[in-house]
């Protein structure tokens, strides 16, 4: 059975009568488990959908949907499935205590790896998980595989009872499935040898494999570092020579590139970032490739659009891994609008100066960086950093933290959703607005963000 959370006004859904908390139970007397259930089995144009409304009176509906009409229903949250493993590295692990109970649920759901991108290591699939991979042609998946021979692979997850992931993806790939994969390297235990074997492995799947990237593992003051340690600088720039020789195979044998290394394996290695056209569709961005470069292909296409903004000052918030990175990005951002950049690198004062990514920023660090700078017309937040109910990691309301600010603040996935829409700066003193306006402009996700296993 799956519930009703909301159904749009004038919308199918609503003609039938469907409201919140019905209970949905079967399309065509088939059990609806999840919505992936629904949404297979409610697109045919034609069907019986059983239901119980919430005064637990049951309903048959004979439902048409002429021209494929939307139903505009939205249903509660699904369960998630709950991760077998006990990474060294998991960021559940990372967590300090005191922080929203879903920050704690190590999710390893195949459902999600297929709807948003999250990441999933397929280690907890039953037999008729599978089946409905295949039935459904959930794809392309989104897997972890971190090692391709078994023992590293389980070592890395502290899980003795994981399925070889070579014979799984085979499988699966044989029924028509394909995958975005990737490698948390972890130093001592994934990369040099392993690292080779990993890429050759996958890249002699074919071409059901899409691409791997290979992402530097991230730890917080509060991980096991007692067992586990970040790569150093060498073994950034090893990884990525491996990298590119698989890179270079691929682009010989199929025509693009197929292997890429994180923006931040780059960063850690202080090399420079390849260009844009090296990511092809950048279908890894968030996953953190290729995400600098993304951005900067978002402003050049935005160049007509956005506005002139001549004597404007504009703060931009981030983490200190896009610290180096961002003047670039900023410079061309400047140069078309006339405005006036200014980076506000934000230390993260709830994990600890380790973890540098803007998504991850408390709002209580960005409100310290902030506190007294009234000489912004406009600050712009990293988009990423607030979930769906736009709360940042530390529980703070973006509007809570706006209302503390003394200058607007607006949060931004990539500059150019915030500022086509900003005007000129107004002429005269004072005229800049006070704090506490706050607008989320681009809801889902941005380059950079992920979940997952
Ligand atoms: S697979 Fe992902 S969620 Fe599970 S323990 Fe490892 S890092 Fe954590």
């Amino acid at each position: 059975m799956v519930r009703v959370q909301a159904v749009a006004p004038g919308s199918l859904g609503a003609a039938l009568g469907l409201v919140p908390g019905t209970e949905l139970h079967a399309v065509n007397g088939r059990a609806l488990e999840d919505f992936l259930d629904w949404e297979f089995w409610s697109a045919d144009e034609q069907f019986i959908l059983s239901a119980t409304l919430p005064g637990g009176d049951a309903v048959e509906y004979d439902v048409e949907r002429p021209e494929e009409l939307p139903l505009g229903v939205t249903l509660e949250a699904p369960r998630i499935r709950r991760c077998a493993n006990h990474c060294d590295f998991c960021f559940v692990d990372g967590n300090p205590a005191g922080m929203r109970a879903p920050l704690y649920i190590r999710d390893d759901d195949y459902r999600l790896s297929f709807r948003y991108g999250n990441f999933a290591t397929l280690t907890n699939l039953k037999p008729w998980d599978v089946e409905r991979i295949v039935e459904y042609r959930l794809s392309p998946l989104y897997v972890s595989v971190h090692a391709t021979d078994p023992t590293v692979r389980r070592w890395l997850l502290r899980n003795p009872e994981a399925p070889e992931i070579v014979p799984q993806l085979r499988s699966l790939a044989g029924q028509g499935i394909t995958f975005h994969t990737q490698v948390v390297l972890v130093p001592g235990a994934n990369d040099g040898a392993e690292l080779v074997r990993t890429l050759t492995d996958l890249f002699e799947l074919g071409e059901s494999i899409l691409s791997v990237s290979v992402v530097p593992v991230a730890l917080t003051e509060y991980s096991k570092r007692d067992l586990v340690r970040e790569l150093v600088p060498e073994e950034c720039r090893a990884a990525l020579t491996l990298v590119g020789r698989i890179a270079t195979r691929a682009l010989a044998e199929r025509g693009f590139p197929w292997c890429y290394g994180a923006d931040d394996l780059y960063l850690q290695a202080g090399e420079p970032l390849p260009p844009a056209q090296w990511y092809g569709d950048f279908e890894q961005r968030e996953n953190g490739v290729g995400a600098v470069r993304y951005l900067q292909t978002q402003i050049a296409a935005a160049r007509n659009r956005l506005p002139d903004l001549g004597g404007k000052r504009i703060g931009v918030v981030t983490g200190a891994a896009m610290g180096p990175l961002m003047p670039q990005v900023l410079a061309e951002v400047a140069a078309v609008t006339g405005a006036h950049f200014e980076l506000v690198v934000v230390e993260n004062t709830l994990f600890g100066p380790s973890v540098t990514t803007a998504g991850l920023l408390p709002a209580a660090a960005i409100e310290a960086a902030l506190r007294g700078r009234d000489d912004f017309d406009l600050v712009l937040l990293p988009a990423e950093a607030v979930n769906d109910d736009q709360r940042f990691i530390d529980n703070v309301e973006a509007h809570d933290l706006a209302c503390r600010l003394p200058r607007p603040v607006r949060l931004s996935c990539d500059f150019v959703d915030v500022l086509v829409d900003e005007e000129p700066r107004a002429a005269g003193p004072g005229s800049a607005e006070p704090g506490g306006v706050f607008e989320r402009l681009t809801p889902g996700r941005c380059p950079g963000e992920n979940e997952g296993a």
